[in-house]
């Protein structure tokens, strides 16, 4: 297509994990004309999980690859349309949604958001400078590199957990650094961390910084029930401390809470007719895999009757 030009859809979706690619799949198996754009991996955050035992379906567990290929396959069997496209902006132009990449446009009379979240930087002294160079956001892509290693994994929540075990299959050693005296994870992962003998625990303490000249070295902790603060020599550092939805774009186009989740009443519907939004993006009680394809299929459908009503 030549720049400038901008081809029409009934639905583009933004964002090929399970909710995008749920929300093609009905989409298009309703013979709506679907464009869905992604600008990395399909499959989102599956990606980059190894195992994932709580998707119905699989008694044995699936690995994130495995379920994303077989999710992408099956959105893209119904004629889906697919592009590897950021997507810049989006305007309103009546009716119709504009939506601007890097490389392209198009117009669609209903869009669905599916962005997802990304993790949260800590933001301390060194994390920026030594990215990729010991710290990292995600295990399944750099455990390799830390084979027979000292580690550190911050965080207490179930990213934390899941990466750290995975992590304990390469590490010599891991600590899991938590800011209070209790994890905030799956009663199963919990379970599964204290009885792993390579992982050992640092309570009520947070990373002051991560030092080192090319690579890391260290990072700085403090106990904050003592006060007190120590260095601990480590090859590698590992943040899980939450996630962020990837809603800038949207801002003033759609309601959010004010940590930038999409607003949507139980249709998947969002402030602004015609545009949806499903999965980890919307602000909703749980984030899982399961959840995320709920909100694909309902956003989808919602967008559905949205069309036969307009027509
Ligand atoms: P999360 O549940 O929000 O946990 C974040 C953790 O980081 C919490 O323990 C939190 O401490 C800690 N934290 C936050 N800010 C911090 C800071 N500034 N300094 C130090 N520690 C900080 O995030 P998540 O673990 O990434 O999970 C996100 C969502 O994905 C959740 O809904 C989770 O269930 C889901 N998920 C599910 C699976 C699975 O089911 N297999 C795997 C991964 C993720 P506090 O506990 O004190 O708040």
């Amino acid at each position: 297509m030549e720049k400038g030009e901008r081809k029409g859809y009934e639905v583009v979706i933004i964002g090929g994990g399970p909710a995008g690619l749920t929300a093609g799949l009905y989409t298009s198996r309703a013979r709506l004309n679907t464009l869905l754009i992604e600008s990395a991996l399909f499959g989102g955050q599956m990606t980059t999980t190894e195992m994932i035992e709580n998707y119905p379906g699989f008694p044995q567990g699936i690995t994130g690859d495995e379920l994303s290929r077989l999710m992408e396959e099956q959105a893209k069997r119904f004629g889906m349309e697919v592009v590897n496209q950021e997507v810049a902006e989006i305007s309103l132009e009546g009716d119709l949604k504009h939506v601007r990449t890097h490389e392209s446009s198009y117009l669609c009379e209903t869009l669905i958001l599916c962005m997802g979240t990304e993790y949260r930087k800590l933001g301390v002294p060194g994390e920026k400078e030594l990215t990729g160079k010991g710290v990292s956001y995600c295990a399944t892509c750099d455990a390799a590199f830390f084979k027979d290693n000292r580690v550190m994994v911050v965080g207490g929540g179930d990213s934390a957990l899941t990466e750290a075990l995975f992590l304990t299959k390469f590490v010599k050693e891991l600590t899991i650094v938590h800011r209070r005296d209790a994890l905030r994870g799956t009663k199963i992962y919990q379970e599964r961390a204290f009885a792993n003998p390579k992982i050992k625990f640092l309570w009520n303490s947070v990373v002051q910084g991560i030092k080192g000249e090319t690579v890391v070295r260290s990072i700085s902790v403090k106990n904050v029930k003592t006060g007190e603060v120590k260095e601990f020599d480590t090859d590698g550092v590992f943040l899980f401390v939450g996630i962020s939805p990837r809603t800038q774009f949207v801002k003033g186009l759609v309601q959010m809470d004010e940590a930038g989740y999409i607003l949507t009443n139980d249709q998947c519907e969002t402030s602004m007719k015609g545009i949806f939004a499903a999965g980890d993006c919307r602000k909703k009680l749980l984030r899982q895999i399961t959840t995320a394809v709920g909100d694909g299929a309902t956003a989808a459908f919602a967008a559905e009757k949205y069309l036969e009503g307009k027509e």
